[in-house]
């Protein structure tokens, strides 16, 4: 079996199509749709959500205040692997935003639960509501942990006739109390639980770098051309990665970023050249494939892209299109300790990769 081949067979096998759609959705104000099709696309992303959610409040009892973040962070854990837009709902008028403080919820249309205000009970007689999603015009879908659900109308919530349905403390109905949306969010964010969120949209980077990468080896089959961080500041050059979207190569919990005002910024990445360094650009280690070629016939993953920038590990894409948090131990490092990419790199799944000095 040859290279692309592998990669097709891991976009096929992943689902990773739906990360290839690295453009976020332009929502423009009033031109949502919310027909049947979308309700039928957000009964489907529900009940995935909700098998998630559920498995994960059966093993062990949330205390937190749920939410999106709460979630992500569930699926990255667990390893659970829900599509980006599996996370969405065409109804949502915020689906996709680019406002960078918004940006999670931005990539989760679904209220969770606030297991900090209304914890969930195992041995509860009656059904408890674990997602929402409010965005329809006329109600909002309810699905409760018997994996049921229900389209609920406005008049049978008491919402308001028209706007946006309120969720969390002061909604009108006790099944759109009970969750929470972007709030927990920052909520989660003020009890100091912003390295998890940090490591999910990284994580979600690496998945959408790996989908580029997936794209271009069935175009043009064989090793990439570049190699290491080069190879990602090519795809800025051919405006694979558009103007705009350089947050895709940005982790949050990066502290090497150049941070500067916007059109400095915007200026700095249009000004990289493959051969510049990049470290002050580009969070990632990307495999160096000149000296590392993926071996096709090969039984193990092999890492293809990695953030050494967390404290609980190396988060890495594999050649299968997974990413995962690999931490020091299974990294055969000593816990704690600093994380290098390249050949004299102690773990062996970052031997193959290669990163830029930190700027001073
Ligand atoms: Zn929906
Ligand atoms: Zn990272």
């Amino acid at each position: 079996m040859n290279n692309s081949m592998r990669w097709v067979l891991a976009v096929c096998a992943a689902g990773l199509v739906a990360a290839l759609a690295i453009a976020p959705i332009d929502v423009v104000a009033g031109e949502r749709k919310d027909d049947a099709d979308v309700r039928a696309h957000c009964r489907g992303n529900l009940m995935r959500i909700g098998e998630a959610v559920r498995s994960a409040v059966r093993e062990k009892a949330p205390t937190d205040a749920g939410g999106t973040a709460w979630l992500l962070g569930q699926l990255m854990e667990r390893e659970i692997r829900i599509d980006d837009e599996r996370l969405a709902c065409g109804a949502d008028p915020l689906a996709g935003t680019r406002e960078p403080e918004k940006r999670l919820r931005g990539v989760c249309s679904y209220a969770i639960r606030n297991f900090a205000t209304h914890p969930y009970d195992a041995a509860a007689k009656t059904p408890q509501v674990l997602v929402v999603c409010p965005h329809h015009n006329d109600g909002a879908f309810v699905l409760t942990d018997d994996l049921d659900i229900q389209f609920r109308t406005r008049i049978e919530l008491s919402a308001r006739s028209k706007g946006p349905i309120q969720i969390g403390p002061g909604a009108s109905h006790a099944d759109l109390q009970c969750v929470q949306l972007e709030s927990a969010e920052l909520e989660a964010m003020a009890k100091g639980i912003r390295t998890k969120s940090g490591r999910v949209q990284c994580a979600s980077n690496l998945r959408q770098l790996g989908g580029i990468l997936i794209t271009e080896m069935i175009e043009y089959p064989g090793p990439p051309k570049f190699s290491g961080p080069a190879l990602l500041v090519s795809y800025l050059h051919r405006k694979i990665i558009r103007a705009g979207q350089e947050a895709v190569l940005r982790c949050p919990d990066d502290s090497h970023l150049f941070t500067g005002a916007d059109a400095e910024l915007a200026k700095r990445y249009r000004e990289l050249t493959p051969k510049s360094p990049a470290r002050s650009l580009v969070s990632y280690a990307v495999r160096d494939f000149s000296r590392f070629p993926i071996n096709p016939e090969g039984m193990e993953s092999e890492s293809v892209m990695a953030c050494l920038n967390h404290a609980e590990g190396a988060v890495i894409l594999f050649d299968d299109g997974s990413v995962k948090l690999v931490d020091h131990k299974a990294l055969g490092l000593p816990a704690g300790a600093e994380l290098h990419a390249g050949p004299d790199s102690a773990a062996k799944l970052l031997k193959p990769l290669a990163i830029d000095d930190p700027p001073e």
